[in-house]
């Protein structure tokens, strides 16, 4: 048994039981929907009905280049050494940048923008300030704008910590994913302890706002006792904000995981040992447990956004700031406004092709639907707040929910008699077991779901 809250217990036997596929729902419907039926003027539509509801806006900026590869990592990267392929894609990208700019009201206030890879800085800090110009000089920033960016913590130095920082930057992410040096090796991304304790007093030092660490358990070698340690030295490195991401093991579709020898990995009876070990660790150690993989103080801004019911989910995992219009720059980037999500070309000689052209570079997308987007807030509810006041629904969409989802409370019987979510005549509670396997619990919500093994994660 293993407590996650005070008084709070549950038994290897209950997650096992439910450790199947299911989608991550950083969006409902999943990415795997997004059709190429969808067009550049369906994406003109969706822009100019995102004006009209004038909602405030959230950016993310795609950078895809790495400087090697890691066996696990699944992102849509282009390996090199040769620092000047950077140099045409940002001026697409300012290209991009510029062409929006003339879509979107220009009265819309940006909240929220996040530099996600890949390798945000594998960018010369020359080229960083071009990108943070372009940005800054074609839409309106919120003085108080949450803007965040990932880093690869083996190439960067305190120059480049403190550059970020002064040009605005005011959260900022990396990744661990295991102290160990055996591990690493096998992952191909060795960073010694020592650097990762001098990127991080270099980050605290030039007082960005919020840090977050990525961890990954299920790793080749990893056992309960090297990640306890790994666990360790994560605490001791004091960041706001963990996650402590499921490694999938999908080779057939992530071809660099074919680097990693099956028979190193650790098996599915440790890997529920290690969650456990992880979860008893952290929320012994002042962080909460927000949901799925996060965690964090109480003070961080996803913590008291929890609190708040401003939580949501995007295709970065969780965050702040619901009621936004997220709009995707860069290949691969996906866009996710109320009523329609739009993902750009992954090659980048079509998304070239396109932002040369003036042509948004629309590779494929999606339409919602009434339904589909009265499943999106129950979903995000579930997933978010792990408490859906059915009232809530009703009156948002006009719907009787018991009748709207008489087939879904019904699914959800066997859930309750297993103790991870409360049905009762107003609400849906999910328990504090039901946070761990809540993928389970939204699916039953999921019209379009066609869970396949081979596509979705294991949900542990
Ligand atoms: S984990 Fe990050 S640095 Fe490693 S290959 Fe993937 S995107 Fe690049």
């Amino acid at each position: 048994m293993v407590f996650i809250s005070p008084g709070v217990k549950f038994d290897l036997g209950l997650i096992k039981k439910y450790d199947t596929a299911a989608p991550r729902y950083t969006s409902y419907p999943p990415a795997t929907e997004l059709s190429e039926a969808f067009t550049t003027t369906d994406f003109h539509t969706a822009i100019a009905a995102s004006n009209q509801r004038k909602s405030p806006l959230s950016f993310y900026f795609h950078i895809p280049f790495c400087q090697s590869a890691c066996y696990f990592c699944g992102c849509n990267t282009v390996i090199s050494n040769n620092k000047n392929i950077a140099k045409p894609y940002l001026e697409h990208l300012a290209q991009e940048i510029k062409h929006m700019s003339t879509l979107i009201d220009p009265d819309r206030k940006v909240l929220q923008i996040h530099w996600g890879g890949g390798t945000p800085n594998y960018l010369e800090l020359d080229q960083v300030e071009f990108l943070w110009n372009k940005i800054t000089q074609n839409f309106d920033l919120d003085p108080q704008a949450e803007i965040s960016i990932e880093i690869n913590p083996r190439y960067v130095d305190k120059e480049y910590i403190f550059f970020l920082r002064e040009l605005g930057f005011n959260r900022i992410s990396f990744g661990i994913q295991d102290f160990n040096s055996e591990v690493q090796i096998a992952v191909n991304r060795i960073q010694p302890e020592e650097l990762l304790f001098n990127v991080m007093d270099w980050i605290k030092a030039a007082k960005f706002d919020s840090v977050n660490v990525d961890l990954i358990y299920g790793l080749p070698y990893q056992t309960l006792q090297t990640f306890r340690e790994t666990i360790k030295k994560t605490v001791a490195l004091d960041p706001n904000r963990i996650v402590v991401f499921n490694f999938a093991y999908v080779p057939w579709l992530k071809p660099a995981q074919k680097n990693i020898p099956q028979v190193a990995l650790p098996k599915p009876q440790e890997k529920l040992e290690i969650l456990k070990m992880t979860i008893e660790e952290l929320t012994s150690s002042e962080y909460l447990f927000i949901g799925m993989d996060h965690f964090a103080k109480p003070n961080d801004e996803l913590a008291i956004a929890q609190r708040d019911r401003t939580l949501q989910r995007n295709f970065q995992g969780y965050t702040t700031h619901a009621g936004t219009d997220l709009f995707g720059f860069g290949a691969t980037s996906i866009s996710m406004l109320n009523d329609a999500y739009i993902q750009n070309h992954k090659q980048l000689k079509d998304y070239y092709q396109a932002v040369a052209n003036n042509v948004l570079p629309v590779s494929k997308g999606i339409n919602l639907t009434p339904d589909d987007i009265i499943r999106r807030d129950v979903i995000m509810c579930i997933m978010s707040h792990f408490q859906l006041y059915k009232q809530d629904i009703e009156e948002k969409h006009r719907i009787n929910f018991d009748q709207y989802f008489s087939q879904e409370l019904e699914a959800l019987q066997p859930l309750a008699a297993d103790g991870l979510i409360k049905l009762s005549a107003n609400y849906i509670q999910i328990t504090d077991i039901g946070r761990l396997l809540v993928r389970n619990i939204a699916v039953a919500f999921d019209q379009h779901n066609q869970t396949q093994e081979r596509q979705f994660s294991r949900t542990i």
